[in-house]
């Protein structure tokens, strides 16, 4: 058996930077799907295939990044896009950008960041049209990391776009509900981590019928 602390060093994906733990900003969108399902993955280290959806999803987002890669002219570091916006009105886009604050304990690498003059977009690719409320937690989450890290002061839009259609399914300014309803989960996430609550299972069944983890789950309810 191994103690407690030892434990909760081996969480996957969770990093130790100068003492404070950071987890990865997507868990926010697991969490949301079912927090036990991320409690089996990511603290009990089971594994299961992934799904074509998801293999399907890595390749795309590579492709994405490649084509952007093909069309950009400058490299430049945040803070350097930010003073050129600022400077000259340019719009600035810049993709798979990674992202981390000590503050929240979260990071991350947002797909798509739209740096203007008086606004900063962030832009998650999802594959399918439906928005969930997971999926707009993890863009606030991303906002909330990028706000920090490059300590901006500035409007900040969040974006859900379709990967395969480049169409944007949902846009909105992050407003203080927003960024209080995503603080509440920061702090359950890190409660999680540091063993100070267990994870909660889905009551809903139809979610279990579509998890991949449904078979070797203890709280499965399909
Ligand atoms: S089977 Fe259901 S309860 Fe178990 S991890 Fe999946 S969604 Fe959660």
């Amino acid at each position: 058996m191994i103690g407690m602390a030892e434990w909760h060093d081996k969480i996957r994906e969770v990093k130790i930077i100068d003492g404070v733990k950071l987890f990865p900003i997507s868990w926010l969108g697991a969490k949301d799907f079912c927090e036990y399902q991320l409690y089996l993955e990511k603290f009990a280290g089971v594994h299961v295939e992934k799904t074509y959806e998801m293999i399907l999803g890595s390749e795309m987002h590579a492709k994405l990044e490649e084509e952007h890669l093909a069309k950009a002219t400058e490299k430049m570091t945040i803070p350097e896009a930010i003073e050129r916006s600022e400077q000259t009105g340019a719009i600035l886009v810049a993709r798979e950008v990674s992202t981390k604050t000590l503050k929240s304990g979260i990071y991350g690498r947002i797909d798509e960041v739209i740096i203007m003059p008086d606004r900063i977009v962030i832009v998650d690719d999802k594959p399918g049209e439906t928005v969930f409320i997971g999926h707009k937690k993890q863009v606030w989450g991303y906002c909330i990391s990028f706000m920090e890290q490059f300590n901006v002061n500035k409007k900040f839009i969040c974006s859900i776009r379709n990967r395969d259609t480049k169409e944007f399914l949902w846009s909105e300014e992050l407003d203080e509900n927003s960024i209080k309803t995503v603080r509440e989960d920061i702090i359950k996430l890190h409660d999680l981590i540091n063993g100070v609550r267990n994870a909660i299972p889905t009551d809903n069944a139809k979610k279990c019928l579509k998890c991949r983890f449904r078979n070797v789950c203890d709280k499965s309810l399909a």
